[in-house]
């Protein structure tokens, strides 16, 4: 089916930054066409017309971090200092199971789609029901079966998600828009053999993977009194450094890492709302893409970051990056629109097919309206989208042509269903009670 959208304002976000104030896109599952309205052909056929005139378009964002797997634990505890091993680990090993995995997976996809989201890297357990509710959604996504040094919720043997990735992995090739992986947690939950093995299967495959890397406190003075090293020092050692690797937040990094990260062509991905939220600090961006380092924005999960939207993420980049520089100046709105989009899909290695309106790319785009009170005037695009514009403004989502969200609701599915349906798999472990009481207790 080919679809026929007029008079948008375009942002393309192409190599050129081009843009299109009264613009058209004519695309099937792939771009067609894109131009300004005065180019627009008279005999184009097409099967449906949209009408944007109060709508900017750009392609969907990129979100490359997160685990939506764990909607259930979203707003828990959120400003206790001891949150992980009082709420987020019991509550898990009790009542994260297959069933309330796939649940929070549909949902927390929903919620990014809603909010102009296309493409996601997930990291969690349980990743064959997220693989599969990302297919049902319509979703573009990476998705990595975690390893790490202890029984989890979906393994019965420490470094047992490797065994579930061997497997899982190669189920999901040349699936057109959801692909496995495998991510470690980190270097210092995992044996060296373990991050090699996780290395060679995304070798294997062609697939990135992930891993959270120089994110916490402990993590460097762990490293740094057992091995004299930096997480980035001791991966490069191991030799997992490549552009395969996704390194998510890279929050505490010296000049010598970061070199080491632009040398191995590693991808970060940025999730300054979490690492803010939780006090953990702001990551060496601007000296990263100094060095040539890809990086893109990622949410972290809905426990850390809260939402899924990258709305949040870009309006929170730059408050934060500007304060840190001293300097208004310092990522300018286009640049974090980029973050966002192009460099994102880059981090993911998938910009050859999205991350911008071209022709002959996957027609991953979405309608972001202009005429609710928040959105007026415009002078330019990329600040309306950075400083103005909030998840709530975006109206239209494409993904490989196919709409999944029309006048801001879901086309396929129904977000009170499936809030119902996560609301249902809660209850039958009795999360919310469980979760009260763990607030109460001492
Ligand atoms: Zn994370």
């Amino acid at each position: 089916m080919k679809t026929l959208i007029t008079n948008a304002w375009i942002v393309t976000m192409d190599a050129d930054m081009r843009q299109y104030r009264h613009g058209y896109v004519l695309a099937d599952e792939r771009i067609l066409k894109v131009g300004s309205m005065d180019t627009l052909p008279a005999d184009l056929a097409y099967d449906r017309h949209l009408d944007a005139k109060d709508a900017i378009l750009l392609p969907g964002m990129v979100n490359t971090h997160t685990h939506i797997g764990m909607i259930p634990f979203r707003s828990l505890g959120d400003d206790y200092p001891d949150r992980l091993r009082r709420f987020l680990f019991p509550l898990e090993n009790e009542c994260m199971d297959a069933q309330l995995a796939y649940a929070s997976g549909k949902y927390a996809i929903a919620e990014m789609q809603l909010a102009g989201v296309t493409t996601f890297f997930d990291m969690y357990y349980f990743e064959q029901e997220l693989a599969r509710a990302a297919d049902e959604m319509d979703a573009r996504a990476l998705v990595a079966e975690t390893v790490i040094d202890s029984v989890t919720v979906d393994v019965e043997e420490p470094m047992g998600g490797l065994q579930y990735a061997e497997q899982f992995v190669p189920e999901w090739q040349g699936h057109d828009r959801v692909r496995a992986s495998v991510a470690p947690h980190a270097p210092y939950t995992n044996t060296i053999e373990a991050q090699q093995q996780a290395d060679r299967i995304s070798e294997r495959y062609g697939v990135p993977w992930m891993m959270h890397v120089s994110e916490m406190d402990f993590e460097m003075e762990q490293l740094r009194q057992e091995r004299g090293q930096t997480p980035v020092e001791f991966l490069e050692e191991i030799g997992v450094l490549s552009p395969r690797l996704v390194a998510a937040h890279c929050i505490h990094l010296t000049d010598h890492d970061i070199e080491l990260l632009s040398k191995y062509d590693v991808k970060v991905a940025h999730c300054i709302g979490a690492n803010t939220k939780s006090a953990k600090g702001v990551a060496r961006v601007r000296d990263l893409l100094a060095a040539g380092v890809t990086v893109g924005l990622g949410t972290d999960g809905p426990s850390s970051g809260n939402t899924l939207d990258l709305f949040t993420q870009m309006r929170l980049f730059a408050n934060f990056h500007k304060t840190h520089l001293r300097n208004r100046s310092a990522f300018p709105a286009h640049e974090i629109v980029k973050l966002a989009t192009i460099e994102g899909a880059k981090v993911l290695g998938m910009d050859a097919q999205i991350g911008s309106i071209e022709t002959g790319k996957q027609a991953d785009f979405i309608l972001v309206e202009t005429v609710s009170v928040n959105m007026f005037p415009i002078y330019d695009p990329y600040s309306a989208l950075v400083y103005s514009a909030n998840a709530g403004n975006v109206r239209d989502v494409f993904i490989g042509g196919k709409q999944v969200v029309a006048e801001k609701e879901l086309v396929r599915h129904d977000a009170a269903g499936l809030r119902a349906e996560l609301a249902a798999a809660m209850q039958q472990c009795g999360f919310e009670e469980k979760a009260r009481k763990a607030m109460t207790d001492e």
